[in-house]
This record gives C-alpha cells, sequence and structure tokens, in this order.
C-alpha cells in the first residue's frame, strides 16, 4: 500500500518585547537565575496580572502577516496543570476566544507553491525552566517564567519532512520581518510540536496522529517526522493499531519512545482568568496594527523579480533574510544596478557570512563599500577577480576597496603598449604554443592570456589582453 504522511504544527515563538506578558520584568534571555523576576511572574498568591499591550500589538502583527481574522473580542484563559517551573499550577493562555484565526502561509516547496491554513494564534507566557545539572539536585530558574509567547497552530496541511522544513523556515522569515520575534532556536524562541498521522495516499479521512513537543531546531523536526512516519507505517504494515500519544523523539537515537496518553483539553480545567479583562480591539486599531506591517517577504520577492528583473531563484535568496534584503537595498541606493548588486551578494557576502559565522543582520562590509567595489570594476580600475578580492579585504578589515587598491597598487593594467611588449617576449619565448595556435588550436589562445595575467600578478585586463593576443599571434 502507497502512503501519505499528514502534519499539522504547534510553533511557539518568543516575542520580542521589552517587558514580560503581565508584570514589569525585564524579557531577556538568559542572564544569572532568578534575577529577572518579581511577586507576578513567579506566582505568589494574591498578586494581579496586567496584560502588557505590546504583546497584543505583537499577536495581531503576526496574525496580519499570517493572513488571519483579528478578533474584536478575545480574552485569557488559565490552563491548569501541575509542573516544578509552573510556580502557580496553571498557564494564562487563551482557550475559546484566541486573538487570532483562520489564516494562512504560502510556502514553495519544489517549485510549487502549497497554501497551509492557520487553524488559530493565541497569546500565552512561557514557563521557567529546570536546571538539571547543578550539584546534587535539580533547580529551578523562573527568569522566563511570564515570557510572552504566541502559539501558531496549523491545520494538518503538510505532507512531508521538507514541507515542515519550508514552513518553518517562512515563518520565522515572517516573525523577523515584522519583528515580533528574534526567532533563535539555540535560545529556545521558536520550538515546534509536531503532530503526524498516516493514512493510505490518497484518502481523505485522517489517520490516527501521535505528538512530538518541544522540537527546537528545524533538522530535528525534519528528522523527527521521517522517523515517526516510518515508524507508523512499520505499525499498520505489522497490523498494529497507532496509539493517540506523546512521544519523545531521542535526537541522538533519531528515534521516538512513548511518553503518555494524549491529555484532551478537558484534562486542563480551562476557565477565564477572572483577573484580566477582555481584550477588545477597534476595526480601527487593528487597521493602525496593519498599516504599521513592513512590506512582507513574498511581495519583496516578487517586487524584485517583477520590478528588479531578478530571477526567482535570486529574489528568494535575496528576500529570505530581512537583514539580507535591507542590505542589498541599502546598496542600490548607494549603485542602482540590481542584477550586479545581487551577484556580488549571491556569491561573495553570504559565503563570507557563513564562513565568519557572521548573522545575515550583521553584514560587517558598509553598502558605500559594496556600490565602491562594483564601481571600481565597471571603470575598468580593476578587473573582476581582482575586485573580488579587495572586497573581501574590505569585508574583513572594512578597509575601503579604493583605498585598498591604492595601498597595494591593484590597479588594472590597461596600456597596451606596455601588454604588447609582455605579450612579444611570451610568444617569442613559447614557440610550441605558438606553433598549436597557428595549427588551428584556438584554445592555445588561453594560455598566452594565462601568462600576461601571471605576468601581471592578475592585474591586466583581460578583454584588451584577449584582443592583444590574438593580433600577435597572426602576425606571429
Ligand atoms: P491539541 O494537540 O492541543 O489537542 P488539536 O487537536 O487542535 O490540539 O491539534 C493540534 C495539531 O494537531 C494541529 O496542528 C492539527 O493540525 C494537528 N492534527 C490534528 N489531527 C491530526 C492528524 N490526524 N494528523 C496530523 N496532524 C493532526
Ligand atoms: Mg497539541
Ligand atoms: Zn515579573
Amino acid at each position: 500500500m502507497k502512503y501519505e504522511t499528514v502534519i499539522g504544527l504547534e510553533v511557539h515563538v518568543e516575542l520580542a518585547t521589552a517587558t514580560k506578558i503581565f508584570c514589569g520584568c525585564e524579557n531577556k534571555f538568559g542572564g544569572e537565575p532568578n534575577t529577572h523576576c518579581c511577586p507576578v511572574c513567579t506566582g505568589m498568591p494574591g498578586v494581579l496580572p496586567v496584560l502588557n499591550e505590546k504583546v497584543v500589538e505583537y499577536a495581531v502583527k503576526a496574525g496580519l502577516a499570517m493572513n488571519c481574522k483579528i478578533a474584536n473580542f478575545s480574552k485569557m484563559d488559565r490552563k491548569g496543570y501541575y509542573y516544578p517551573d509552573l510556580p502557580k499550577a496553571y498557564q494564562i493562555s487563551q482557550y475559546d476566544l484566541p486573538i487570532c484565526k483562520d489564516g494562512y502561509v504560502d510556502i514553495e516547496v519544489g517549485g510549487n507553491t502549497r497554501r497551509v491554513r492557520i487553524t488559530r494564534i493565541h497569546m500565552e507566557e512561557d514557563a521557567g525552566k529546570l536546571l538539571h545539572d547543578v550539584g546534587a539536585g535539580t533547580a529551578v530558574d523562573y527568569n522566563r517564567c511570564g515570557v510572552p509567547l504566541i502559539e501558531i497552530v496549523t491545520e494538518p496541511d503538510l505532507r512531508s519532512a521538507e514541507e515542515a522544513r519550508v514552513f518553518l523556515e517562512t515563518l520565522r522569515s515572517i516573525m523577523k520581518y515584522t519583528g515580533v520575534s528574534d526567532c533563535k532556536m539555540q535560545e529556545g524562541s521558536l520550538r515546534c510540536d509536531v503532530n503526524i498521522s498516516v493514512r493510505e495516499a490518497g484518502s481523505d479521512k485522517l489517520g490516527t496522529r501521535t505528538e512530538m513537543k518541544n522540537l527546537n531546531s528545524f533538522s530535528a523536526v525534519y528528522r523527527a517526522i521521517e522517523a515517526e512516519s516510518a515508524r507508523q507505517i512499520a505499525e499498520l504494515e505489522e497490523g498494529n493499531p497507532i496509539v493517540q500519544e506523546t512521544r519523545r523523539f531521542d535526537d541522538v537515537k533519531g528515534k521516538s519512545y512513548p511518553m503518555r496518553d494524549k491529555e484532551e483539553a478537558h484534562d486542563y480545567r480551562y476557565f477565564p482568568d477572572p483577573d484580566l479583562v477582555p481584550i477588545t480591539l477597534t476595526d480601527e486599531r487593528i487597521e493602525e496594527i496593519r498599516a504599521s506591517l513592513p512590506e512582507l517577504p513574498n511581495a519583496k520577492k516578487r517586487r524584485y523579480v517583477e520590478e528588479l528583473g531578478l530571477s526567482e531563484y535570486d529574489a528568494g535568496v535575496l528576500t529570505a533574510e530581512k537583514g539580507i534584503a535591507d542590505f542589498f537595498e541599502a546598496c542600490l541606493a548607494e549603485y542602482n544596478e540590481p542584477k550586479k548588486v545581487c551577484n556580488l551578494i549571491m556569491s561573495d557576502v553570504l559565503r563570507l557570512l557563513n564562513e565568519s559565522g557572521i548573522e545575515p543582520d550583521a553584514v560587517p562590509v558598509k553598502p558605500a563599500q559594496l556600490a565602491e567595489t562594483l564601481k571600481l570594476i565597471d571603470s575598468g580600475q580593476v578587473n573582476t577577480t581582482v575586485g573580488k578580492m579587495v572586497f573581501e579585504e574590505s569585508f574583513r578589515t572594512g578597509e575601503n576597496p579604493a583605498d585598498i587598491v591604492k595601498r597595494k597598487g591593484l590597479a588594472q593594467i590597461s596600456d597596451t603598449d606596455q601588454l604588447r611588449a609582455l605579450l612579444r617576449n611570451i610568444i617569442e619565448a613559447n614557440p610550441g604554443p605558438v606553433a598549436d595556435y597557428k595549427g588551428g588550436k584556438q584554445k592555445a589562445l588561453t594560455f598566452f592570456v594565462g601568462q600576461v595575467m601571471k605576468a601581471t600578478k592578475g592585474q591586466a585586463n583581460p578583454q584588451i589582453v584577449n584582443a592583444l593576443a590574438k593580433e600577435e599571434l597572426d602576425k606571429a
């Protein structure tokens, strides 16, 4: 039998607000344990939470960027469960009236556009963290308690590990564009629960699903989906039923293990939080937030293709990271040659960032320096090879490209007399290749061009050398 994998994701994203969701404590990753907390976020009895308005604004921004309907009226609920890093023994979340619902995100996989529906987005608070390797026992750090989160729930619209990975990348890109989160996976700002089932290909009935919680890298999500879908298919092939349960994925072993039975909503005894007033948003306020959205990656990509004449591929790479798109546009403001700027970013900037482990939003070279490099090449002051070398040095040291050219004497040699003299010497010294050329071997020409480049340390103007080499060889 042929099977199809069905996946729905629940993604938790920490919001980049200055303060926590219900108190004035600093919302910042890390820090000495238990230094960013107060009676409210450590759940002392009798304290009163107050909802941070920025959290609402960011949740609405995220919702609008994902084409959701924004609720004019929503509320916060208590979700009851006990865990040592949740001192109140309930999490303040949203249950039946989430702030956003019914949206979608379009993703591109293998040249096709797929629409992934967003069921809902709700606001909630994060829990603290248990520290298991301190001395004899386990300690708890409440710094993360009350960090604002949005939870984004998709419909079961994804069909493969690759689609899930692309969806998460697209989501991260949107979050970073809107500025609602830095999405640093290594700091846990984006975490993902994966729900998976399999079914006979072509069937429209959903199979029984399992859930794997808190995967914190895209590659772990990918591997978890591959492993779990293979496990479910093997079970069905053996004639065993799939048990609806929560499983733990062990990324080292590449296998998942049963953890607990699936919990149901009624297990949590949700009820409206009596300490928090409902959230009301007028249409005007929602439109105001919509107007504050930046151009989003998909729209930007389309504009790069249609208005700047870039290829789909190039436009996709340039817009995936907001930092790169911003850098690209800043370069265009200095030198309006989209294709040339694009090429230098695609071939050199991305490689250099990668090699030096620098984040895309911290390109060390200035847009004016990239522009200067291209101007040096385009005006014939240096050839492309030297230009790229100079650019790399500028990237690493911050020195201006034109200064590097001057200091190192790298200016292109276009003096025909000088180049012709050089060629004549080389021709005289190499009768073999000359004979090859005369015998019809056009390729022998590149030998002479290469020799001139070598003799000038790569600084000769290649077009001029090429033309001169032909002339001189035909005369020889
Ligand atoms: P919860 O896990 O909190 O009980 P839901 O039932 O709403 O919540 O489902 C959560 C996620 O599981 C959603 O992303 C949904 O798309 C996905 N999901 C639901 N049923 C299936 C299924 N049969 N196969 C794969 N994913 C599913
Ligand atoms: Mg779930
Ligand atoms: Zn606090």
